[in-house]
């Protein structure tokens, strides 16, 4: 009795995030329909993005984004009363859906106009909320990088030419993406239960210069998604960018993500793992846990990180193998950079500075290349949390899993089960959740 009322209140919630993701084009991460889906034509574009990554049609149409908003709020409000008498065996998942009917309630409000302080935004949406960086942390770090850096100039001249240095040419980038895609792809089978054929389809081809990827997806079933993913040969891909572009986006992160997602809704009928929100704690769980399991491929040891990199990327690349002793550092420079970009896109959220004051705050600590800081800044709007959600996540991810995981072997395993789970992001957060072994319900 009652599971049928949850999962009536869940597809409420699903509902209406199919209608927010007209007004939120961003959102929808990823949507099953049902147990399977196949693409049946060829009557799609590979030069522009879908999301989800094929046409939803009717399921986004039907309401304005006042109806939803009172409707989230109302599905709140239910959801909530329900959690007040529900049975014990329940209280995890009427948790989940307390928290993400809030917070579509939350991200439909912001997007009508309303206006809070982005710690605020940060806690509603993904409850997190990331600590200030003081300034001579960044200082710091721009130092550190300078030193480590062979040559002459200033720091900010080193990491400049650095990143140049490091650049993988276009010609190479086929090649290397996949081979790349491959070795994480083989990895993650050894750590978790992952079909064999579940690879990536890799393409490079030309794309606005912003974009990243595109991907088209032709179809998936329980344990099955067929993705075709399109590298853009116009974007300035870096060694770094590169391998956490792929092992993020693809395994052991997203695909993983969606992978096990999609097998719970089916083991479950659980409306609300049928989707995966941008803006939800469930999200910067999945963004957190996507950069973590990256370093867990090399057992949580950046050596053996640099290792892999200066015998794949760089080799593969035709790149200076010697450059790749300073990987290690430079992958710490890049931890501080994204809370750069967090104390950037704050501090623009909340009015205190302006787009170029925050651009030339990037620029100075050498976090973005001289010109570029204000370029970075412009997604700001669409996904100010971005750096919460994604950077700071993986931090609390992290200490989660070492905390609670000691051993490699039993992080991949919480990982693993964590994919398919329906938790509350604040049981992250203060280290008290344990989930239930997946095939358990
Ligand atoms: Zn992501």
């Amino acid at each position: 009795m009652s599971e049928s009322v949850l999962n009536n209140y869940a597809q409420i919630y699903v509902d209406l995030l199919l209608n927010k993701s007209r007004y939120d084009q961003w959102d929808m991460n990823w949507f099953t329909e049902g147990p399977f889906w196949r693409r049946t034509s060829m009557k799609f574009s590979r030069t522009y993005k879908t999301i989800p990554d094929y046409e939803i049609g009717n399921l986004k149409h039907g309401k304005s984004l006042t109806d939803i908003v009172s409707d989230a709020a109302q599905l709140e409000k239910d959801i909530a009363a329900y959690a007040r008498t529900a049975p014990q065996e329940e209280k995890v998942r009427v948790q989940y859906l307390v928290e993400h009917s809030h917070q579509l309630s939350v991200r439909a409000r912001l997007l009508a106009g309303e206006q809070m302080p982005y710690d605020e935004m940060t806690r509603e949406l993904y409850c997190l909320v990331a600590p200030r960086r003081e300034e001579r942390a960044f200082a710091r770090a721009l130092e550190d990088m300078g030193t480590a850096l062979p040559g002459v100039g200033s720091a900010a001249e080193k990491i400049a030419r650095f990143r140049q240095q490091i650049r993988i040419p276009r010609e190479h980038l086929l090649r290397v993406c996949r081979e790349v895609a491959r070795t994480f792809h083989d990895m993650s089978r050894q750590h978790m239960d992952i079909a064999e054929n579940n690879m990536p389809r890799i393409r490079v081809r030309e794309l606005p210069g912003s974009m990243q990827f595109l991907s088209v997806l032709f179809g998936y079933d329980y344990d099955r998604i067929e993705y075709e993913r399109n590298f853009n040969l116009n974007y300035p891909w870096t060694v770094d960018n590169l391998v956490e572009c792929i092992a993020h986006e693809c395994e052991p992160g997203h695909l993983v993500y969606f992978e096990k997602r999609t097998k719970a809704f089916i083991d479950t009928g659980w409306p609300e793992m049928s989707v995966v929100s941008q803006h939800t704690a469930s999200n910067a769980f999945s963004e957190g846990a996507a950069r973590h399991a990256i370093t867990m491929c090399f057992d949580n040891d950046l050596e053996k990180m640099r290792d892999y990199e200066r015998e794949v990327v760089f080799a593969g690349a035709g790149l200076d193998k010697g450059l790749a002793e300073v990987m290690p550092q430079w992958h710490r420079f890049c931890e501080a950079a994204g809370y750069g970009k967090l104390e950037a896109t704050r501090n623009l959220w909340d009015g205190v500075w302006t787009k170029e004051e925050a651009g030339a705050f990037l620029e100075r600590y050498s976090f973005n290349d001289l010109g570029t800081g204000v370029e970075t800044l412009e997604r700001a709007p669409d996904d100010a949390g971005h750096f919460a959600a994604h950077d700071y996540a993986r931090d609390v991810v992290r200490a989660y899993f070492n905390d609670v995981a000691p051993t490699i072997a039993e992080q991949w395993k919480l990982y693993e089960d964590l994919c398919g789970d329906d938790f509350s992001m604040a049981g992250i957060a203060d280290h008290s959740y344990r989930p239930l072994p997946l095939g358990i319900w």
